[in-house]
């Protein structure tokens, strides 16, 4: 049965599937380099790669494309793992590495050699480069295309040994210095470099370029269907080359496919410029909810089901096209709307003094877990008679259709009574420091008195006695620019000044005993997780996920 969705990918694989080109096999993987942490825009190839995979009932491999020594690192293969099974995914025995193909691509390099499709130059890479033509110009011949497959098996040879500085020889494939694709005019395959690999130690001092890896990495662990970005497009003739000359050596000829990248407003996503942000210390580090790292979003309070919707909801498509950062918010309040437990904060708390309420009196409210589920039950809120409500709920001029507190108006404290504003407290600045209201006691929730009384304004409180106060930090958008970095633009000069808040908020008592990552809704204030990392029982810390609705720039 085919998915009910569909997009190019699959109507190609129901092709194959169709003509029984590859027996009905369906084998895809996600190829990270261990270079940087991973970001939004590597879920989008996360989640159609393992997500193609099960959806035929295939495989989807994890494979690291190390073999760019000089900017790779454990601790990145270690944090790409993590995402991927955050995402739900898991890739079972099928973890590769590029590195475990040296020995084979050496071997076949060799082959290339012997079969007059590769040289070594031993030219230097700015004379190459030279070389190498425009569009509009053809490239040249290097004067060392034309030796003999005997020297360049000795020179390969000796650059494998060690015998030769960096940059000194390359080896390239020879294919067609005039083609009208510069990716065919003999590119280079394998460089000299003296960096120990995490994996392969010293072992190696020569290592493959990635379009000479790539394919043959695929062909080898039998991929069918090689999905990469459109910036591979023009690699394709490549990747096809070099398997096409391989035919014998190797078990199947992979299809590459290309597919739009993920461009998302409001953030930046290469790596280079990630790590920036880090080291910089513009931002607190890899995991920093504001970065659109796998990590960070992760922490900023995002479900790994939000980031399916929002996959689901892009979709895949072979032209390029931004994304409005607010589609990946939306696809998170939508989960979170069904997901999260309600639960009240004060964040900017303004006293309330119920003046005919009894002083030492307590009482319950009743607060659902989830309004449109009423099997999650109701949670005690203790009511008494100073309570917090939020500054902005009060006004003491009113501008109009304002429905909530003003003196001599009436508002219902949510769950609880309808209390009328009396009177107002302010400091010798003229800063509001109390207002004083009266409750009518017929009014509570859930009574019959309640019923009676129609009242617009609904605001939360809670009872200043109760209330505990929690670290709350208010995340928003790390730039104000949608493009930081578009047009030669220096993304640091749109950097948010206020993409992040700390306060001091009161919060319900049993909000104290949050575990790591639990999500909720703080109502009317916005989605919000206690830290994976700072959050304890007992000394909660939570991040705003995302306000309840797109208030961006309003
Ligand atoms: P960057 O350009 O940020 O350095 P990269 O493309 O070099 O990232 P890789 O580790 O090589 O990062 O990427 C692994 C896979 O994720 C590749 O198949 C790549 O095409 C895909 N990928 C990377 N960025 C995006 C994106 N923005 N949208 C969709 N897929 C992406
Ligand atoms: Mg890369
Ligand atoms: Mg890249």
């Amino acid at each position: 049965t085919e998915p009910a969705v569909s997009n190019f990918i699959r109507s190609i694989i129901n092709e194959d599937n169709r003509t029984g080109k590859w027996q009905g096999r369906v084998e895809t993987r996600f190829p990270p380099e261990p270079n940087g942490y991973l970001h939004i825009g590597h879920a989008k190839s996360i989640c159609l790669n393992f997500g193609i995979a099960q959806e035929y009932n295939g495989i989807c491999h994890l494979r690291f494309d190390d073999t760019n020594p000089a900017k790779e690192a454990q601790e990145y293969v270690d944090a790409i793992c993590d995402n991927v099974l955050w995402l739900g995914f898991d890739w079972g025995k099928h973890l590769y590495y590029s590195s475990d193909y040296f020995e084979q691509l050496y071997s076949f390099a060799e082959y290339l050699i012997n079969q007059g499709k590769a040289y070594v130059d031993s030219q230097l890479a700015d004379e190459i480069r030279e070389q190498r033509g425009t569009l509009t110009n053809p490239g040249q011949n290097s004067p060392y295309r034309e030796r003999s497959t005997a020297e360049n098996l000795d020179l390969f040879r000796r650059m494998k040994a060690g015998e030769f500085a960096e940059g000194t020889h390359v080896l390239r494939a020879k294919i067609d210095m005039e083609s009208p694709n510069i990716n065919m005019r003999d590119p280079v395959i394998y460089r000299i470099r003296y960096v120990h690999h995490q994996r392969t130690g010293d072992k190696w001092c020569i290592y493959p370029m990635y379009d000479y890896t790539h394919c043959i990495s695929d062909a080898l662990e039998n991929i069918t269907h090689s999905l990469c970005t459109l910036e591979f497009e023009d690699h394709r003739p490549l990747y096809d080359w070099v398997l096409d000359q391989l035919q014998q050596k190797i078990p199947c000829h992979p299809q590459q496919i290309e597919f739009a990248r993920l461009n998302l407003t409001f953030t930046v996503m290469s790596k280079r410029k990630l790590i920036e942000l880090v080291e910089c210390k513009l931002v607190d580090g890899w995991d920093d909810p504001r970065l659109s790292t796998l990590a960070g979003v992760r922490r900023r309070g995002y479900t790994a089901r939000s980031i399916h919707m929002f996959t689901e909801r892009i979709g895949v498509s072979k032209a390029d096209s931004w994304i409005d950062m607010g589609v990946l918010e939306d696809c998170l309040r939508e989960d979170l709307n069904e997901s999260a437990p309600r639960r009240i904060a004060i964040l900017k708390p303004l006293k309330l003094i119920i003046d005919n309420y009894p002083e030492e009196q307590e009482e319950d409210c009743f607060a659902p877990n989830h309004p449109q589920k009423p099997e999650w039950g109701k949670r005690t809120v203790p009511f008494s008679k100073i309570v917090y409500v939020e500054q902005d709920d009060f006004m003491e001029q009113p501008v109009k259709g304002y429905f909530r507190l003003a003196p001599g108006e009436e508002v219902r404290l949510r769950y609880a009574y309808i209390v009328k504003c009396i009177q107002v407290d302010k400091n010798a600045q003229g800063e509001i420091e109390a207002i004083h209201c009266t409750y009518d006691p017929d009014t509570k929730s859930g009574t019959d008195g309640s019923a009676k009384r129609k009242i617009k304004g609904n605001i939360h409180w809670l009872s200043a006695k109760h209330a505990k106060k929690a670290e709350v930090r208010l995340y928003d958008r790390l730039f104000t620019d949608p493009y930081p970095d578009i047009g030669g633009k220096d993304y640091k000069t749109s950097l948010n000044p206020d993409s992040k808040k700390i306060i001091y908020a009161y919060v319900e008592p049993i909000l104290f005993n949050a575990d790591p990552e639990q999500c909720f809704q703080f109502e009317r204030n916005g989605y919000f997780i206690a830290d994976r990392i700072d959050s304890k029982s007992g000394k909660p810390v939570f991040n705003r996920a995302v306000t309840l609705r797109d208030s961006w720039g309003k």
